[in-house]
């Protein structure tokens, strides 16, 4: 069965190839080795020249991470699926098999810590240069693509911000130019948003985040038009070779399983504790796409099924009052990543972008007292209790 002939919840559970040999085992069998032997010197012969189907050693391929892969594309839409050993490893994968030394990169402005570290490495070191746009519009997005541009890379929402971007408008625009659009996706996993079916080129996903779901894995995923994941599984992958384990992606087929269902729990939690900090005097602004105050809530409504589980908000105060305030938190815990069933809150300016320099990191909307939350899978109830009496702490003191 393809995407088109089932819904993507029948997707998340039974997507992809699944061709392996499991004996009727419901879960997928955890192919755990390192090697296949070959039945006969000839036959490794052929597999090494691609002239028979068949796995080799499992950096070149292995039949849970395939069926991991299979299913992200699947529901990502794409022609082929590739997982790797954590959302880095993808993106950098991407990036260098799109770019070399004097290309450019131009990039949302807006992107995840890590990715601006290697942003500034491909930089410094082999000179693929790079500039941030909010892209605003297809003027400001036309005024930014120089002649050596061979790569556009896009974060919507943007971490931590939530500004989005609007993909039809990029993809658009890309293809006159005939720049491929890669879109890192984690924030919404493909139940909520599909770049491709925008017409963007490439999804790259940290499946570490909502993908996996409960905290216990660090893996990347891509997805993509064959020919172009084809070379990347070539070259960035099989040679610099972060592969992912057959375990870790037999964790991310059981997170796939109820992503659905948890998307839509984060997203359900995360409008209703917006909304409450919204109203809350202590909080000066909320940025949640789901919320109709978002100044992009229109474009949420057109590329998104829901505003989803993340959100961040300013306080009435400097950055020793935002850390103030989160030590207050009792049940939230204090810590980066996302997506996980516990409600997480951390400080953008101090931690996730902290490689950032604070000049950078203030023209992308990062001040010191904004505050960003990954809203959990507990009772809406007690997620607010937490927020609000530390907000209510903090207001006295
Ligand atoms: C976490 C994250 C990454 C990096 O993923 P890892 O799995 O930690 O390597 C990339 N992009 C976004 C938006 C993320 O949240």
């Amino acid at each position: 069965m393809s995407k088109k002939d089932k819904q993507i919840e029948t997707a998340m559970i039974h997507g992809g190839e699944n061709k392996i040999e499991s004996y009727g085992s419901l879960a997928a069998p955890i192919f755990q080795t390192s090697t296949f032997s070959f039945d006969n010197a000839l036959e490794g012969e052929r597999r090494f020249a691609g002239e028979t189907e068949g796995y080799i050693y499992s950096r070149l391929g292995n039949p849970t991470v395939k069926m991991l892969e299979d299913r992200i594309c699947d529901l990502e839409g794409g022609e082929r699926g590739l997982a790797f050993s954590s959302g880095m490893a993808a993106i950098s994968a991407v990036l260098i098999s799109l770019t070399k030394t004097n290309d450019h990169i131009l990039c949302s402005n807006g992107l995840y810590g890590c990715t601006y570290g290697l942003l500034k490495m491909l930089k410094d070191k082999y000179h693929i240069d790079h500039d941030f746009s909010f892209m605003d519009n297809e003027e400001e997005l036309r005024d930014c693509i120089t002649q050596r541009t061979t790569c556009i890379f896009v974060e919507t929402p943007i971490n931590p911000t939530m500004r989005l971007i609007d993909l039809t408008m990029v993809a658009r625009v890309a293809r006159e130019f005939g720049i491929p659009v890669v879109v890192d996706n984690t924030f919404c996993s493909p139940y909520l948003q599909r770049p491709l079916e925008l017409g963007c080129d490439v999804v790259v996903h940290s499946a570490t985040k909502y993908i996996g779901g409960h905290g216990d894995v660090i893996a990347g995923l891509v997805v993509g038009r064959r020919e172009f994941i084809d070379e990347v599984a070539r070259h960035a992958q099989k040679d610099v070779g972060g592969v992912l384990s057959p375990f870790d992606a037999w964790l991310l087929l059981r997170g796939l399983k109820t992503l659905h269902v948890r998307m839509d729990r984060h997203s359900d939690n995360a409008a209703v504790i917006a909304e409450k900090l919204h109203h809350h005097p202590s909080v000066t602004q909320v940025h949640y796409p789901g919320m109709d105050h978002h100044p992009q809530h229109s474009l949420a409504l057109t590329q998104m099924k829901t505003g989803g589980g993340v959100l961040s908000f300013t306080i009435d105060g400097t950055k020793k009052d935002a850390q103030y305030l989160m030590d207050q938190m009792n049940m939230i815990k204090i810590a980066v990543s996302l997506g996980d069933a516990e409600t997480l809150i951390q400080h953008p300016a101090t931690m996730t972008h902290a490689v950032v320099p604070e000049e950078k990191r203030k023209q992308m909307g990062i001040e010191d007292n904004l505050i960003r939350l990954s809203i959990g899978l507990e009772s809406v109830h007690d997620i607010w209790q937490d927020i609000n009496q530390a907000l209510n702490v903090f207001v006295k003191d």
